[in-house]
């Protein structure tokens, strides 16, 4: 085992809780289940309080004790502390009380919350002594595996389905990473990457480096907590591919409830997802625990995993925190991305759009009651996703340099500012 390896204390099988060293391996050799990262919680307990994560520099790296290296971040440490909106227009339109938007639009350096799990990646890569990382990706984690290679002076190696949005193509090939898309969905890719990390020494970021990866996302959660003044939100609204975003979320909260850094009171997760690729939400709502794999068919190519990894914790944690889950349909992802758009000013890409869509599905049936406070995690910047939506937001109007035209063009459309 690593002599100094921060406050890790060893990789954990969730199903039998054997141990692990803390080297570039996820699953368990006895029933296969996944490995996850256990820490050393009385040590950091002792470290890190609230006024120590105040002081520190704005990014996700204020929690790192958390977070698993051993040593500190070498890759992407501005990374994360996105904003967290208070969105008031929205929530009178959703008819909700309270309503905020974790906006993850806006991560930097590549405008998706991948940013934070890559960051860990790649710095717990580098600890593991690797130059080669590699990732399989729906698109915006190849954008972010990519640039964050780049930067740090990895060489990168990136897998996508071939059909990808031509946004996510080039916002990874302009990083010099050599990008290979394969003719199949992301399942297929995905499996395919695994082939390959058994035979190429390769830190694959979500296949062998997975539990590090994974925890990455945890640190949406403790900025959700953090920036609503240290309290864990009624409800957290959160996108689910493989579903690990939304179990870390839940893993945040129970972590900062365990460290005594916010109070223990309930809080309820729902999964959101589109109708085209929806094992999971259509498993919890028809109460079962396990789901049904599919092949996907949705504008939501970020979401479209149809075997998800996480899809049996993901079930289990809203289980447990009385959340619901559901699926949006490609017209009903395009009116969620104008709703946040028209409402907020934030263009979030087709994952957004499923989770406003979802969001005022549960508003509206009353699983999350109009009286209480939710949380919605926006996950993607909607420049990536343009096709999806170009046509489908009306056209600008077009006329001569001459103020004539453009007062007919008004006495058209604007009866309010005419006679000005
Ligand atoms: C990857 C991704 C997610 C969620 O991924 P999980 O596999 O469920 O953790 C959500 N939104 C966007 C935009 C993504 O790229
Ligand atoms: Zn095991």
């Amino acid at each position: 085992m690593e002599k100094n390896a921060g406050f890790m204390h060893a990789l954990k099988c969730r199903e039998c809780g054997r141990e692990y060293p803390l080297t570039a391996t996820h699953v368990c050799e006895y029933d296969f289940g996944p490995l996850e990262v256990a820490y050393d919680y009385d040590r950091i307990k002792r470290t890190l309080t609230r006024n120590n994560i105040a002081s520190r520099p704005k990014s996700m790296w204020r929690y790192r004790e958390l977070l698993p290296v051993a040593g500190d971040p070498t890759v992407g440490q501005q990374v994360g502390f996105t904003p967290l909106v208070k969105a008031d227009r929205l929530a009178a339109k959703l008819g909700i009380r309270e309503l905020w938007i974790k906006n993850d639009t806006v991560n930097y350096p590549t405008l998706s919350f991948k940013d934070r799990v890559v960051s860990v990646a790649l710095s717990r890569a580098r600890e593991l002594g690797f130059d080669v990382v590699a990732c399989a990706s729906t698109g915006n984690l190849a954008n972010s595996v990519a640039a964050n290679a780049a930067a740090a002076g990895l060489k990168a190696y990136v897998f996508i389905p071939s059909d990808l949005e031509q946004g996510k193509v080039v916002n990874s090939l302009i990083y010099g990473a050599r990008v290979v898309g394969i003719k199949g969905h992301y399942d297929e890719v995905n499996r395919l990457c695994a082939e390959i990390a058994g035979k190429f020494g390769w830190a694959f970021v979500n296949v062998n480096m997975r539990p590090y990866y994974a925890e990455g996302s945890k640190s949406m959660g403790y900025e959700i907590a953090e920036q609503l003044g240290w309290q864990v939100p009624q409800h957290t609204v959160v996108p689910m591919a493989s579903g690990s975003l939304l179990t870390k979320i839940r893993k945040a909260y129970q972590e900062l409830i365990r460290l005594g850094l916010v109070r223990e009171q309930p809080h309820r997760i729902h999964g959101a997802q589109a109708t085209g690729c929806s094992p999971i939400s259509v498993a919890q709502k028809a109460g079962l625990d396990f789901f049904k794999p599919v092949k996907p068919d949705t504008i939501a190519k970020s979401l479209a995993i149809g075997t998800p990894a996480d899809g049996f914790y993901a079930l289990k944690v809203m289980q447990e925190t009385n959340g619901s889950a559901e699926d949006v349909t490609d017209d009903e992802i395009r009116e969620g991305i104008r709703l946040l758009a028209e409402h907020e000013g934030i263009f979030a890409e087709t994952a957004g759009g499923v989770t406003v869509g979802v969001a005022k599905k549960l508003i509206a049936s009353g699983r999350i009651p109009s009286d209480e406070s939710a949380v919605l995690c926006i996950t993607g910047h909607g420049l990536k996703t343009l096709d999806a939506v170009a046509g489908h937001v009306g056209r600008a109007a077009e006329i001569k340099p001459s103020l004539r035209e453009f007062e007919a063009l008004v006495a058209t459309e604007d009866q309010s500012i005419v006679n000005t």
